[in-house]
């Protein structure tokens, strides 16, 4: 017989892609699971509570990850001088 079940994929919140669509899997069991499994293999990433795919996340994140970097080459020149 068959029985209805309720599963989660994960939206890009960027572009509105599925995580879910590019893997062998329909769907996840919980909200958690599509997190985990999305963030630690599939580097999905999470800003300020929205999910991104990766080219999302990378293109919002890529300016942040520059400043930080950009900020420590500044203190680690003040540092030594
Ligand atoms: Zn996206």
């Amino acid at each position: 017989m068959f029985k209805e079940v309720i599963g989660y994929d994960l939206i890009c919140d960027g572009c509105g892609d599925s995580y879910c669509k590019n893997t062998e899997y329909f769907c996840y069991a919980s909200e958690e699971d599509t997190e985990a499994f999305a963030t630690e293999y599939d580097d999905w990433g999470i800003h300020e509570k929205k999910h991104y795919c990766p080219d999302c996340y990378k293109e919002i994140m890529q300016p942040i990850w520059d400043d930080v970097a950009a900020q420590e080459e500044h203190d680690y020149k003040q540092a030594t001088r």
